[in-house]
């Protein structure tokens, strides 16, 4: 847990339509007037001259850019050294990959980091943890909240749809992770703190009462991703993955873990966070409700996922993290949830 005294939250946060053509403006009024920027694979060429463009008109020196789509924990350190002193910013543009890589750079180097998702696959953008590969495993290491969030509701709105799909999976798993929280809590396994569990739940219920029939519209994705943002600060404040992260992402993990192609993560989160959300017999209407009018269901039923795969993987789940204690850590609720992945109407029409 947080020692209470100290918590580092974001210093700027622009979740808006258009702001990647005022990056420049954004890292001016910080200060931070010398940046070395990751792109990731690709973006050079979709992003690259707006940025460029951006930060020359705000007088912004980009001291080094690259693309980048290694997340091995060798070239991030090689990449993090390679980072010039003078440094006042190091920014990361694009996908999951390449804002770990770059978040981790900024950490090791105490340099600010920029975090500038180009899709809205999960909450990774706004977490203090990055998830990089360790002799060929994918771990979750410690690092720092981003100093500054740039989201541009235009770019992530033309991006895969799948991607916003696997960010509402990832948004709407607050409702499960919260409730097993509290189970944990209850159980004396962990402490809870008030001010996390609110600012998740305000995130968590905001999103899923705003208009949800065009995924694509600004209003939408302002929504998906200002509650995506507000719960990295809710696992900032708690010191924990806990307001975030429940059963549902233990199931996703061990997904992870013996697929060879898992799906998005939030496209799997979301599958179980409507399982777990029966087996907690809390709020499964809801999350039905949102998945229905947003065309997650009908996306999920597009994609090869194995009921069985499920089945397994709720085995697995207290493995993941055996120090925790959420539903899936008794034997009693993973014979629940097996039985709604066998046999709830819903489930059964999207799982093969
Ligand atoms: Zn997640």
């Amino acid at each position: 847990m947080t020692d209470g005294t100290y918590i580092g939250i974001p210093t700027f946060l622009r979740i808006e339509a258009g702001a990647l053509n005022n990056i420049g403006e954004y890292l001016k009024v910080n200060g931070l007037n010398k940046v070395v920027i990751f792109f990731g694979n690709g973006l050079i060429d979709l992003f690259g001259s707006i940025v460029m463009r951006s930060c020359r008109e705000s007088e912004i020196e980009i001291l080094e850019y690259q693309e980048m789509d290694s997340v091995d924990i060798d070239n991030v350190m090689d990449l993090a050294f390679s980072i010039p002193n003078k440094t006042k910013a190091v920014i990361g543009i694009g996908g999951g990959k390449v804002i770990d890589a770059a978040k981790y750079c900024g950490f090791i180097r105490k340099i600010p980091f920029i975090s500038v998702p180009t899709s809205s696959s999960s909450d990774g953008f706004s977490s203090a943890s990055a998830s990089l590969v360790v002799d060929g495993h994918r771990m979750s290491l410690p690092a720092k909240l981003a100093y500054g969030i740039i989201v541009d509701t235009d770019v992530i709105s033309t991006a895969p749809e799948r991607f916003i799909y696997s960010g509402i999976g990832d948004m709407v798993a607050k409702i499960t992770a919260l409730y097993d929280w509290k189970y944990e809590a209850c159980s004396g396994v962990s402490e809870i703190n008030d001010v996390a569990v609110m600012i998740a739940k305000k995130a968590v219920n905001s999103f899923v009462r705003v208009p949800n029939d065009d995924i694509h519209s600004t209003i939408f994705l302002k929504e998906l991703l200002d509650s995506l943002a507000v719960s990295g600060i809710a696992n900032e404040i708690a010191g924990s993955s806990a307001p975030t992260s429940g059963s549902e992402h233990l199931i996703s993990h061990a997904l992870d873990k013996f697929l060879d192609n898992p799906q998005l993560h939030g496209i799997q989160v979301g599958i179980a966070t409507y399982i777990m959300a029966v087996v907690q017999d809390h709020r499964y209407e809801r999350v039905d409700k949102v998945f229905s009018a947003t065309g997650f269901w009908d996306h999920v039923k597009t994609l090869d996922i194995k009921a069985d795969d499920y089945i397994r993987a709720i085995d697995l789940a207290p493995s993941v993290k055996p120090h925790r204690h959420v539903y899936l850590h008794e034997e009693a609720y993973r014979e629940k949830a097996k039985d709604v992945v066998r046999n709830d109407l819903m489930v059964k029409g999207i799982l093969k």
